[in-house]
C-alpha cells in the first residue's frame, strides 16, 4: 500500500500501534485504491496519548514564547522544504488536485505555524492595572491538553490551525483527524518532533465517530477545537459543557455572495467559480448561494457555463488537473441525491448534474454541476451539499437580497461583488457572517480571524484573536500596604 504509515498513532515522539482498535481503511478517492490500513484508538491508546501530553505540558509552560516559538517557526521551515511530498500525500489522501494542495494545504499550515511562532509571543503580554496605591496584572495562562478534531477536507491545514496557537500559548495538543483523512497530520507529528518539539506535546491518535467522544470526555482534555458539521458540533459542544470545557466550533454553512448589476461580471464569476468548485465544493465557507441582480442574469449565466464546462477534471496527482473527485463514495452519493432533489423540485440545471463519462469508473467524481432558477425554499438552496453543486438564484433589490441571505440558520461566510464601495460595505454591515469578502470569495490568510455565528458556530481561528481562545487570563491583585479587616 503506497501510503502506509509506520504506525496508526504518532505519541509522545513516535509511532504507536494498537491492533486491537477497529481498522480504518484509507482509500484514494480518484481510483479507489486502498492506500493505507490504520486502526482507531482504543482506550488504553486514549490514555497514553493524554498521559504524555500531561507530563510534557508544564515544562512547555515554563519555556520562554520565543523559544516555542522559534520550533514553531522551524517546523514551518521543514513543511516547506517537504511541500511537494506532503502535497502529494494530501493529494492520496483527500483526492484534492495537486494544483491546490501545493499551494493551499501544508503551506497554509506553515503559515499558521510562522505567524503563530513569530507574532505570538508579544500577544502573550498581560497588563499592568493601576489602582491608587495597590495594583494588578494580568497573565495569559495555557489551558492544559487542547484536543483538535478535523474534518477531511483539509486535513494537514487544520492540524497546524489548531496546532499553531494551542502551542505557542504553552498547551499541549492532541489532534484527531477525521478518520476519512487520517495520513497527513501522522508526518506533520514528525516534523514538529524533527523541528524540536518536545515529546508529548503533539500527539495524532486516529478515531472514528465511536472514538472521538473518549477524548472529548476525557476529564484531563480542557478544551476542544473541533472543525466538522453542525450536528457533530451540537455533540461535542454538548459534551464539552457537560463538564464546562472551552471549546471552538468550526461548523457548515450554506453561505451568500451576492452580485450586483454593477459588478465586474468576469471576476465575480471568477468568485462563484472558486466558491463553489476549489476542492471539488468540500469547503465550509463555499458561497453555495449566489443571487445574480436580474439586469445581469444572463450573461452572468451564459459565461458561466461556458467556463465550467471549461474545467479539466481527471486524476489529481496530474498538474494539469482543475479538479479532483470528491471524498468517498458516501459523499458522492450525498451530493448526487442533492442533485436529483435540485432537478425535481424545479431547479433548471444549467450544467453539469452526473458522473463525468471520461474519468476512471471507480473514482468518486461529479460534474461541476449549475443550478439556476432556484428559488429559497428548495432543499438545495437550504441544506449544506458540500459539493461541486452551485445554486443561482435572482433579484432585484438590495433590502430584499439582504434578507434572503440572512434567512438561514448559518452564519459562516458571505461575499458582496459591485463596484460601489459604499453600497458594499452596507452589505457588508447588513449581512449575518463571520467572513465577509468584497469582490474576491474565499481568501483565508493566517493573518485574519476565521470563524462563523449562529449555528456555524463560535471562536476564531487564525490571527491574534484565535490567542483568547487558548488561553485564560489570570489576575493578580498586589497589595503595597497590609491588609486591613472590619473585625
Ligand atoms: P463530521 O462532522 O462528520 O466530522 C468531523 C470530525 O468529528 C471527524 O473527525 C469525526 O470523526 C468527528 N466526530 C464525529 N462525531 C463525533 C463525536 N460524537 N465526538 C467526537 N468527534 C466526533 O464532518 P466532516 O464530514 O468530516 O466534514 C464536513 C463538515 O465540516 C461540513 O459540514 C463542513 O462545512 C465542515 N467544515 C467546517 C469548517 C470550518 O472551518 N467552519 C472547515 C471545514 C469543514
Amino acid at each position: 500500500m503506497r501510503a502506509q504509515p509506520k504506525a496508526s498513532h504518532f505519541i509522545n515522539g513516535e509511532y504507536v500501534e494498537d491492533t486491537a482498535g477497529a481498522i480504518i481503511e484509507c482509500v484514494y478517492p480518484a481510483t479507489g485504491e486502498v492506500i493505507a490500513r490504520l486502526h482507531s484508538a482504543t482506550p488504553a491508546i486514549v490514555e497514553k496519548a493524554i498521559a504524555s501530553a500531561k507530563a510534557a505540558q508544564k515544562d512547555w509552560a515554563k519555556m520562554s514564547p520565543t523559544a516555542r516559538g522559534r520550533i514553531l517557526y522551524r517546523a514551518s521551515q521543514i513543511i516547506r522544504e517537504r511541500n511537494r511530498e506532503l502535497s502529494e500525500l494530501e493529494t492520496l489522501d483527500t483526492g484534492k488536485p495537486i494544483q491546490e494542495t501545493i499551494v493551499a494545504d501544508s503551506t497554509s499550515g506553515a503559515d499558521a505555524l510562522e505567524f503563530f511562532g513569530g507574532v505570538a509571543p508579544a500577544a502573550l503580554n498581560g497588563e499592568q492595572i493601576p489602582l491608587g496605591g495597590d495594583w494588578a496584572y494580568t497573565k495569559r495562562v495555557p489551558l492544559g491538553i487542547v484536543l483538535g478534531i478535523g474534518a477531511w477536507n483539509y486535513p494537514q491545514q487544520i492540524a497546524c490551525w489548531k496546532a499553531a496557537p494551542a502551542l505557542i500559548a504553552g498547551n499541549a495538543f492532541i489532534f484527531k483527524p477525521s478518520e476519512v483523512t487520517p495520513l497527513g497530520a501522522l508526518k506533520i507529528a514528525e516534523i514538529m518532533i524533527e523541528a524540536g518539539l518536545p515529546k508529548g506535546l503533539f500527539n495524532v491518535v486516529q478515531g472514528d465517530r465511536d472514538a472521538g467522544p473518549l477524548l472529548v470526555n476525557h476529564p484531563d482534555i480542557a478544551k476542544v477545537s473541533l472543525t466538522g458539521s453542525v450536528p457533530t458540533g451540537r455533540k461535542v459542544a454538548g459534551a464539552a459543557a457537560g463538564q464546562l470545557k472551552h471549546v471552538t466550533m468550526e461548523l457548515g454553512g450554506k453561505s451568500p455572495m451576492i452580485v450586483f448589476d454593477d459588478a465586474d461580471v468576469e471576476s465575480a464569476i471568477s468568485g462563484a467559480m472558486l466558491g463553489n468548485f476549489y476542492s471539488a465544493g468540500q469547503v465550509c465557507s463555499n458561497g453555495t448561494r449566489v443571487f445574480v441582480q436580474k439586469g445581469i442574469k444572463e450573461q452572468f449565466l451564459s459565461r458561466l457555463k461556458t467556463r465550467t464546462e471549461a474545467i479539466r477534471m481527471g486524476e489529481p496527482l496530474d498538474e494539469a488537473t482543475q479538479m479532483g473527485p470528491l471524498v468517498n463514495r458516501s459523499q458522492r452519493e450525498k451530493v448526487l441525491s442533492y442533485i436529483e432533489k435540485g432537478k425535481a423540485e424545479g431547479a433548471t440545471l444549467l450544467t453539469g448534474g452526473g458522473i463525468p463519462n471520461d474519468v476512471a469508473s471507480e473514482g468518486c467524481f461529479v460534474q461541476p454541476t449549475v443550478f439556476a432558477d432556484v428559488t429559497d425554499d428548495m432543499t438545495i438552496a437550504r441544506e449544506e451539499i458540500f459539493g461541486p453543486v452551485m445554486c443561482v438564484l435572482d433579484f432585484d433589490h438590495e433590502d430584499e437580497v439582504i434578507a434572503r441571505a440572512n434567512a438561514t440558520e448559518f452564519g459562516l461566510a458571505g461575499g458582496v461583488f459591485t463596484s460601489d464601495m459604499a453600497r458594499a460595505h452596507r452589505v457588508v454591515d447588513a449581512l449575518e457572517a463571520g467572513t465577509v469578502w468584497i469582490n474576491t470569495y474565499n481568501l483565508c490568510p493566517v493573518e485574519i480571524p476565521f470563524g462563523g455565528v449562529k449555528q456555524s458556530g463560535f471562536g476564531r481561528e487564525n490571527s491574534l484573536a484565535a490567542l483568547n481562545h487558548y488561553t485564560e487570563l489570570k489576575t493578580v491583585y498586589v497589595a503595597m500596604g497590609k491588609c486591613e479587616a472590619p473585625y
